[in-house]
């Protein structure tokens, strides 16, 4: 099927616009100006973050539109959630290969849908000619005053190590990309965004990231963080019988290919975070409500940042990482 005839650059954003629902009564000039201008509600500190998404690198070529528009928004806000900020405004620069009609629709459909659910508006960007489709989004969330900002840099020892959700579903989709269609990849396409659990963690948690580039070098990015922080070189143990294996990895005939999948695999966008022994009845209750699970303890820093167990004993790095390469952006 011919796709549609190209856009111009004009009715291309009309097009972009006609699709969101949002509109926020603290956004005084809206999109369509030479800037937008917000009045953010009083009491509020504003966080602010920007992902880039490139084709071929963030996302496999043949992904859907919908899923690109979708997954461009869902790891912006999975930002916000791992700093306690609830999401509110983005906006977001598109340079792409060829402006289709087909695809400037499916993308807006998929991250309208997403914005819509948060309540997100959309106030601005920019669109240009680019070789590789290429996605900014910047996106801006607000933090009531007087809550303490959830960073990576407050970890302490003894801290319990939490993760959300399930990990190593994208990893797995990733490596069996002929196995799944495009539309299939339900883990790679549509991250969860974790916006109502990051905004509970406010009061629970004393670090928390996003699991970007893989849960191991996330947890190392808030050891790093927390070690400078406090003074102290802060370790984790991690007991990898507690990792959520996501359902496809649960059925590698070899564990430890599943723990390597759920330790080293990027784009599972679930939040790692710490707490002090004190919250586990608190953050049990918050169990009910959504899927976090208790995988390790912050320790004091041994010859190897983060040790490794199966729940009986030890296990070394390189018996893991003959399954899978740890993702490197460069
Ligand atoms: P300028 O020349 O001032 O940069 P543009 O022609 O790039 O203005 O954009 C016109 C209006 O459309 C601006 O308000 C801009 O924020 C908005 N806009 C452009 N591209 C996008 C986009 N990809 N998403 C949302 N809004 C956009
Ligand atoms: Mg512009």
């Amino acid at each position: 099927m011919p796709s549609e005839p190209a856009q111009s650059e004009f009715s291309l954003i009309d097009a972009l616009h006609a699709h969101m629902r949002v509109v926020r009564s603290d956004v005084c000039v809206p999109t369509g100006d030479d800037a937008a201008i917000i009045e953010p509600p009083a009491g509020h500190r504003i966080a602010v973050s920007t992902d880039t998404l490139v084709a071929g690198v963030h996302f496999p070529t043949d992904t859907p539109a919908h899923a690109i528009g979708y997954k461009a928004l869902a790891v912006n806000i999975s930002d916000m959630s791992a700093m306690g900020a609830e999401s509110a405004w983005v906006s977001l620069s598109l340079a792409m290969p060829s402006n289709e009609a087909e695809f400037i629709n499916g993308f807006a459909q998929g991250f309208a849908e997403l914005a819509g659910e948060h309540g997100i508006q959309l106030i601005g960007g920019d669109t240009t000619y680019a070789s590789t489709l290429t996605i900014t989004v910047n996106i801006m969330g607000l933090i009531p005053d007087g809550v303490a900002p959830l960073t990576r840099a407050g970890a302490q020892l003894g801290d319990d190590i939490y993760v959300s959700g399930q990990l190593g579903g994208a990893g797995h989709e990733l490596d069996n990309l002929m196995a799944f269609a495009p539309e299939q990849r339900m883990a790679l396409n549509y991250p969860s965004s974790n916006t109502e659990l990051g905004i509970s963690l406010r009061s629970l948690a004393r670090s928390c990231i996003d699991v970007s580039d893989g849960l191991l070098g996330d947890i190392g990015h808030i050891l790093k963080a927390s070690s400078s922080a406090c003074d102290q070189p802060l370790g984790a143990h991690i007991q990898l019988d507690q990792l959520p294996l996501h359902t496809h990895i649960q059925e590698y005939a070899n564990p430890d290919r599943a723990w390597a999948f759920a330790l080293y695999a990027g784009d599972e966008y679930q939040l790692c975070f710490t707490a002090p022994e004190s919250k586990r009845d608190a953050l049990d209750a918050l169990a009910q409500q959504y899927t976090i699970t208790r995988i390790g303890t912050v320790v004091e820093r041994d010859a190897t940042a983060i040790t490794l167990s199966d729940g009986v004993e030890a296990v070394d790095v390189a018996r893991l990482t003959r399954h899978i390469q740890p993702y490197a952006h460069f």
